[in-house]
């Protein structure tokens, strides 16, 4: 068994002081407080003074880091990528395909189903299940998805990408208003994906339409959906104001100003707001030129850039917690839970993105300004 101290604990809906944490077999065996309990004889303890405990974090929405883009087939890249992810306390993560050519989209879907499946344990963050986005979005508001290759949502097509991801996809974004859309959010809604709301020029009716679909999360809130107008709110009324429906952002503070930042926390609130990074291949690496997908990204400081438009981030999901709290004033209790627990719960992950007995063991140690000094993962704790 192994015991934790640190100066407090997230659960993270509630704060503990001066926690004692105990593992055992990879797992959560018990969460209480060094004032309740001793630490038990023979374990092995590590002591985090001034410290904070939190569950290590789950990125939805990633299409790569360190150089590797997800939907290229490199066992190497991908192990790279996953080590990155973990620096940032990263315990778990969806891999994120984008608008490509069909086959190009099925080789990926099929090659990340087999990672998936590969459950041996590491020290890397793992891949929970696919996140498809693209090819089923607006023209209108494709961003830097390729025109070429997307197309109508049909049963028949999802069904093609489903067996080829052997059941893995767990969140797909969709457009509610293109032709079929509802009758496919419907059916993968009834498969158990999580259908995400997003880069669509829905109309409020046509998103509220999607939501007794089935569908009940928003992909990159603000981002490529047209924009709120207060007589025609769009789908970004529904998300604003329904309280079934999570949403996530990119707190990188170049999608959103910060403002909007604070306006979208105000609506979703400490339950419903989720953080992504939407990150590329080009995270964590030099300026240049990178690969997203089937095309290429140039990446300048913090901005990565396709024909003039945003094309995903080279954002940390670490980075995303400390933005929030600088950008709103949370505290990082508050901050903490958007990036492990919620996005957890959108895809009905039960055994991770909490501290609680019975959980994955997988943990964040954090600065209180956020800063993460330790990930442990599956409860191997390195010296
Ligand atoms: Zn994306």
């Amino acid at each position: 068994m192994i015991a934790l101290t640190a100066a407090a604990l997230l659960t993270p809906q509630q704060q503990i002081e001066q926690p004692l944490l105990l593992l055992e077999g990879g797992k959560v065996a018990e969460v209480t407080s060094s004032a309740a309990r001793e630490i038990p004889t023979g374990c092995r303890t590590f002591n985090f003074p001034g410290a904070v405990l939190a569950p290590a974090y789950l990125d939805i929405h990633i299409h790569g880091g360190a150089g590797h883009d997800v939907m290229e087939p490199s066992e190497d890249g991908l192990s790279r990528f996953e080590g990155f992810l973990a620096q940032h306390g990263v315990a778990a993560y969806l891999p994120t395909t984008v608008t490509a050519p069909e086959d190009h989209i099925l080789r990926a879907l099929e090659w990340l189903a087999k990672r998936i499946e590969d459950t041996a344990a590491t020290a890397r963050a793992r891949p929970l299940g696919i996140h498809l986005e693209g090819p089923f979005l607006s023209h209108t508001r494709r961003g830097v998805h390729p025109p070429e290759n997307l197309v109508a949502p049909t049963l028949a097509r999802f069904e093609r990408y489903w067996q080829a991801a052997q059941g893995h996809i767990r969140i797909m974004t969709i457009a509610p208003e293109v032709d079929g859309a509802l009758e496919v959010i419907a059916e993968a809604s009834r498969r158990g994906v999580c259908c995400s709301l997003g880069h669509s020029d829905s109309d409020l009716s046509t998103a509220r339409a999607a939501i007794a679909a089935g569908a009940h999360h928003a992909t990159h809130t603000f981002n490529a959906m047209r924009p709120l107008d207060h007589r025609q709110p769009g789908l970004l009324g529904a998300i604003l104001t329904d309280g079934r429906v999570t949403a996530d952002i990119i707190a990188d503070g170049i999608h959103l100003d910060p403002s909007v930042v604070q306006l979208f926390l105000r609506a979703k609130g400490t339950k419903a707001a989720v953080l992504i990074t939407d990150a590329i291949s080009a995270t964590g690496m030099p300026e240049g030129r990178y690969r997203l997908g089937s095309f290429e990204v140039e990446v300048r400081g913090n901005e990565c850039t396709s024909d003039g438009k945003l094309a995903g981030s080279v954002l940390r999901l670490d980075q995303a917690v400390r933005n929030v709290m600088q950008f709103a004033g949370w505290t990082l209790q508050q901050t903490v839970q958007l990036a492990s627990a919620n996005p957890a719960a959108v895809i009905g992950e039960k055994s991770k993105g909490v501290i609680a007995a019975g959980a994955d063991a997988d943990l964040v140690v954090l600065s209180p300004r956020g800063e993460v000094q330790k990930t442990i993962l599956g409860g191997t704790v390195s010296e």
